[in-house]
This record gives structure tokens, C-alpha cells and sequence, in this order.
């Protein structure tokens, strides 16, 4: 039987680790690649500039522990 913290870290969630993650822009429609921190919880809001086209999108992060992923909607502020 593995360590425990051996399991950890090869499970898909990593508490002191952040997730890939990518969103839409709601101003250009580019992809933007971003992380989520999920140490925050399943649920994250934040603000991040697009890379292309520089306007700031809200993110609004949840995570879907069915699919293990986070899905990211942006709109713009
Ligand atoms: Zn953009």
C-alpha cells in the first residue's frame, strides 16, 4: 500500500498546487490560458486581463468534481 502522501500527490487535486485552466474572452473571444488555485475553494471569482486584447474579464471559476476540471465563464467588468 502506497503512502498517503504519496497518493496525494499523485491525485488529481493538489491542495498546495494550482490547476491549468483556460478561459474565453468576453471582449475578443481569444483562449487565455490561466490557473485556478483550488485551495480556495470550489468556487473562485476573480479578475484577469486578457492576454490579446488586454480587456479585464471577470472569471468566475467552479470546479465539477464529477469531471475533476474547473469550468471558467468570463464576462467583461
Ligand atoms: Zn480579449
Amino acid at each position: 500500500m502506497l503512502p498517503w502522501t504519496f497518493w496525494q500527490a499523485g491525485g488529481r487535486i493538489r491542495d498546495n498546487s494550482v490547476m491549468e485552466a483556460g478561459f474565453q474572452c468576453a471582449g475578443c473571444g481569444e483562449w487565455n490560458a490561466t490557473t485556478v488555485d483550488p485551495s480556495a475553494g470550489g468556487r473562485l471569482s476573480y479578475v484577469e486581463d486578457c492576454q490579446v486584447c488586454c480587456k479585464p474579464n471577470v472569471l468566475r471559476a467552479q470546479y465539477d468534481a464529477s469531471a475533476d476540471e474547473f469550468f471558467i465563464t468570463a464576462e467583461l467588468e
